[in-house]
């Protein structure tokens, strides 16, 4: 199954499988180190990976993608309904960064990686998501 993102004109920008879904969590994307062009919002952050053949186990997103919702009731509902289609597939992300990767550092806790492991804890996945990373 995937789902389907439609932004600019309705066209098809992309699609990611839900397979590879590691973290649906809030985002920040104002502020300090923040994204300028980010439109007004609720944002919020769905990480994955290509597919599960790539990165096969690791519970690190290769790919963050960040959305925008019209309210804070939306965007609950948006991170409770992908999280939903997702949660049978491991695995799962436990820690997650609120806000961007600036190309040298994350803005939220400044780390100089990448691939550094998330400054906050990710909300609850299921049981059968665990995962020692
Ligand atoms: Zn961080």
């Amino acid at each position: 199954m995937v789902f389907t993102i439609l932004i600019l004109k309705r066209r098809e920008r992309g699609r990611i499988s839900v397979r590879g879904v590691r973290l649906v969590e809030p985002a920040i994307l104002h502020g300090e180190g923040g994204d300028t062009a980010a439109p007004d919002g609720y944002p919020f952050q769905v990480g994955y990976c290509e597919s599960d053949g790539i990165y096969p186990g690791t519970t690190l997103p290769q790919y963050i993608l960040y959305l925008v919702a019209d309210s804070e009731k939306e965007r609950t509902d948006w991170i409770i309904s992908i999280r939903r289609i997702c949660e049978e597939y491991s695995p799962k992300s436990f820690r997650y960064h609120p806000s961007l990767w600036q190309g040298r550092k994350w803005t939220c806790c400044k780390s100089l990686t990448r691939r550094a492991l998330g400054c906050q804890v990710a909300t609850l996945w299921p049981e059968y998501n665990n995962n020692p990373n």
